[in-house]
């Protein structure tokens, strides 16, 4: 048994309250249990133009050429949300009733700390004969932009001529229990601003106008009128979801001259952010006029197909389970995203039931047992 307690090590990072973009020392109580193993750690922080400055950690375990396994997570929380909702504070990390809770438990902190636990554990194991390298790449802002966190420190590692082989993202994927899911892909999502021009006139006289709402209106129905496509083997159906139709016209008789709607959609690797720009100009060319379309791509769909990483995971999580995780795409995206051109990239964490929600919490049992899965996968990954 290691000397890192992920327990202790969870609650020690749910009490540093970093609320994206705040670092609040997380990252430094995560350094403190790392580099006594003998883990080499780098800070670094990015600030883009316009944005808050944001800290991260490269932690890496082992010199030379060989196989890098990375496990890959966030620090960062989101806020505390309705303070007047929790049974206790948010940023305490109390244990009760066999639950660890505080804001970040299950999104994402104390998969971080199971990792830096089995790290140790394998380490512990296997410092004699192993020629292989861990790395652990912690950012500050996947809950926020998430411009100066995974992407830019990827790139960081890149041009100091570290490779990655694989990468775990402690992401909590599991729907209701330890084990159900781990993703293997996600969903792109694409956010659409349409604004449509007409001229503005009596409504008793629209030869004289034209209405920007009724064209408004056939746009809007030519992309969301038929499905995207079917789905494939791994991705659910892709989905076009019009969230806002805005005129802010006060006149029941006046034809105003713009109208402006919001959709997003969310798509499979069927389709590319290009493609569906592409697409998306045909349907609007078509219904004629002046419009406008301001496109915003937040991540384009990835697939890393079931092989050697997931079946690695798959059987991990089944030794400690006792069955085997379904492999999935679903839900919203997340850093794997910019993972994925790296290396091969799957995402298992714990429980996300009340990620983002008040009361956050999980299970202490989950703690320990997740910690057993990623030394299970540890093994397996440095088993050849
Ligand atoms: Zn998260």
């Amino acid at each position: 048994m290691g000397a890192i307690d992920p327990v202790g090590l969870a609650q020690a990072l749910i009490r540093c309250p970093s609320v994206t973009p705040a670092e609040a020392g997380a990252l430094g109580v995560l350094e403190k249990a790392l580099a006594p193993l003998g883990f080499s750690c780098w800070r670094q922080s990015f600030q883009a133009p316009n944005t808050a400055k944001v800290e991260n950690l490269y932690a890496r375990w082992g010199e030379g050429d060989g196989p890098c396994f990375a496990f890959a997570g966030h620090a960062d929380v989101v806020p505390v949300g309705d303070a007047a909702g929790w049974q206790q504070d948010p940023f305490a990390g109390e244990i009760r009733e066999d639950q660890l809770c505080g804001r970040g438990a299950a999104d994402m902190k104390a998969a971080i700390a199971c990792f830096a636990a089995a790290a140790e554990r394998f380490i512990d194991k296997r410092r004699s004969d192993f020629p292989g390298r861990i790395a652990l790449i912690i950012t500050g802002d996947e809950e926020g932009p998430a411009i100066n966190g995974t992407k830019p420190l990827l790139a960081w590692i890149k041009e100091r001529g570290e490779r990655l082989d694989a990468c775990v993202v402690g992401e909590p994927t599991n729907a209701a229990t330890l084990g159900d899911m781990i993703k293997i892909g996600r969903r792109g999502s694409m956010t659409g601003r349409l604004t449509v021009h007409g001229t503005q006139g009596h409504s008793a006289y629209p030869h004289l106008a034209d209405n920007p709402i009724h064209r408004l209106i056939v746009m809007l129905d030519s992309i969301s009128r038929e499905p995207l496509d079917a789905g494939t083997a791994h991705f659910q159906p892709s989905t076009l979801q019009v969230t806002s139709i805005d005129v802010g016209n006060p006149a029941s008789n006046v034809i105003p001259a713009t109208a402006h709607a919001v959709f997003n959609i969310r798509f499979n690797d069927t389709h590319s952010s290009a493609s569906l720009t592409r697409w998306l100009h045909e349907r609007f060319a078509a219904a004629s006029g002046h419009y406008d379309l301001a496109l915003q791509v937040s991540g384009e769909p990835f697939l890393t197909p079931p092989g050697q990483l997931s079946e690695i995971m798959a059987r991990a999580i089944e030794q400690v389970v006792g069955r085997r995780p379904e492999l999935t795409t679903t839900g919203g995206t997340s850093d794997a995203r910019f993972i994925r051109v790296y290396c091969p990239v799957a995402e298992f964490g714990m429980v996300g039931r009340t990620m983002h929600k008040v009361n956050e919490l999980v299970a202490i049992a989950d703690i320990a047992r997740l910690t057993e899965i990623y030394e299970r996968i540890l093994d397996g990954f440095f088993a050849v």
